[in-house]
């Protein structure tokens, strides 16, 4: 499989390249030239096999030409031995016709453990291959930082940045973050806020010397091979409640729009997706776009669901470069006056088209709450406030009419955000042995001023070590 830049101007690539690189050279995004497709009897072969076998096969279906198919499958067993339930990505049943996907059972309780997993082995084994060393820099408002640090930790080929804001991410984030004592890991807790973080690495990647020398490389959801490693839970929990004799729905919690652009990398490889719903806390930019054809940015507000407490949701251009029928001129367009003016206008019929497959949602603080308490009530799960967005936005869009199925998609553990539960729900979850042991841990943290050059000359110091 090739792959293309949505803004056109950049050379086909082929996986191991889209992968290491991120971000195309002419600002867009890769993509696949075309979509694999699986047939029905395919799809319906996904049953019961288990969760890493599933991802092997669509893996392999975007990487088989540059990573011969028995290492896909060794990579994709050991990057899902460490989860602690064993489908992986279980699901739960919370009435007639809504379903939880739990994506929190990785290493560091969220769903970035499934592609974060697979990627830091995907890159060592790419480099080995490649021969060299990279080094990744990430900002992080919380849950990426230690997925990261998780899955690089002692790795040969790949050395770790993870940039975060000082006393912005809960007591647990952080400590997933710091507590690693791996030669090839730094934490940096950085005197500002999450903006301040990305504006850094955004700054660092434009400096195409220091990208260069330093090797840079970026693993945020803007890399196709996260996309692609996402859209595997969705074959897995579709097959488990019927599909494809039977068309499946999902609600899923956004803020880059990483997860729910899976959803739809999924329906474009054959998965009956009736409707995919986009639920967001105040910070609607997607919502919005979705009903009113208008993409425009504003001021970020903090919220109980900080991982999605974003405004500029990258993974759009992907959505809007296919909802105009691939015209990557037409994206190049838009997106850079979009980078000019923080917004940008929906031709009508790429907008039909996104809404023959989205649904947005966006829901209160209030409602939020509500639903955790809610959701306890009637059916003893504890949800966190990220989950909940996504199971009040499956009740708002009103497709929980039991002929098709909702899954909602559960991103992290409740245990991760014990405040915004328990003031919720009036209880507690219970504290999973790997938060319980983070409590002990050393945390091992650099502290810098949110300045681009004193990072620069960090990370340069790093690499020369
Ligand atoms: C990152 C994150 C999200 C949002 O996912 P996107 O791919 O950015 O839309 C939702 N919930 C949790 C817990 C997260 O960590």
């Amino acid at each position: 499989m090739k792959y293309l830049s949505t803004r056109g101007k950049a050379p086909q690539v082929g996986f191991i390249d889209a992968l290491l690189q991120g971000l195309a050279p002419d600002g867009g995004l890769y993509v696949p030239v075309a979509w694999p497709a699986f047939t029905h009897d395919q799809i319906a072969a996904f049953a019961g096999r288990p969760y890493a076998e599933v991802a092997a096969v669509i893996v392999g279906a975007f990487a088989g030409e540059d990573i011969a198919a028995d290492v896909i499958s060794q990579l994709c067993a050991e990057a899902y031995a460490g989860f602690a339930h064993a489908a992986v990505a279980p699901l739960k049943q919370l009435s007639p016709g809504t379903f939880l996907l739990e994506l929190f059972h990785g290493p560091t309780l969220a769903f970035k453990d499934l592609a974060m997993q697979l990627l830091a082995r995907l890159y060592d084994h790419a480099l080995a291959v490649r021969g060299g060393a990279m080094t990744v820099v990430c900002a992080t408002s919380g849950d990426t930082g230690g997925a990261a640090v998780k899955a690089f930790a002692g790795r040969a080929n790949v050395r770790l940045v993870v940039l975060f804001p000082q006393d912005r991410i809960s007591e647990v984030q952080r400590r997933f973050i710091t507590a690693c004592d791996a030669e090839n890991v730094r934490a940096v807790a950085v005197a500002g806020d999450f903006d301040d973080c990305q504006a850094m690495v955004k700054a660092m990647f434009e400096d195409a010397d220091f990208v260069a020398a330093m090797r840079l490389a970026a693993v945020n959801s803007i890399n196709i091979a996260r996309i692609v490693a996402q859209s595997v839970y969705y074959f897995t929990a579709a097959v488990a409640v019927g599909a494809p004799a039977r068309r499946v729905a999902f609600s899923v919690p956004t803020g880059n729009f990483g997860d729910a652009f899976a959803g739809f990398a999924a329906s474009r490889m054959g998965l009956p997706i009736e409707r995919i719903v986009v639920a967001t806390n105040g910070n609607d930019i997607v919502v919005r776009a979705i009903e009113e054809g208008r993409y425009a940015r504003e001021a970020v507000i903090a919220t109980q669901s900080p991982a999605m407490d974003i405004q500029v949701a990258s993974n759009f251009e992907r959505l809007y470069f296919e909802s105009v029928e691939r015209m990557a001129e037409e994206t190049a367009r838009a997106f850079r006056a979009f980078g000019a003016s923080g917004m940008l206008h929906i031709p009508p019929a790429a907008l039909e088209r996104m809404r023959g497959l989205f649904t947005g949602a966006a829901v209160s603080e209030a409602r939020t709450a509500r639903t955790i308490l809610a959701t306890f009530n009637e059916t003893g799960e504890l949800i966190d406030p990220h989950t909940a967005v996504g199971v009040a936005g499956a009740l708002e869009a009103r497709i929980t009419d039991q002929a098709t199925p909702v899954i909602c998609l559960a991103t992290a553990h409740p245990a991760k955000f014990p405040q915004a539960v328990r003031s919720a729900a009036g209880v507690s979850a219970p504290t999973p042995p790997v938060v319980a042991a983070l409590a002990d841990a050393t945390e091992h943290v650099d502290a810098l001023e949110a300045d681009v050059e004193v990072i620069k000359a960090y990370v340069r110091g790093f690499a020369q070590s």
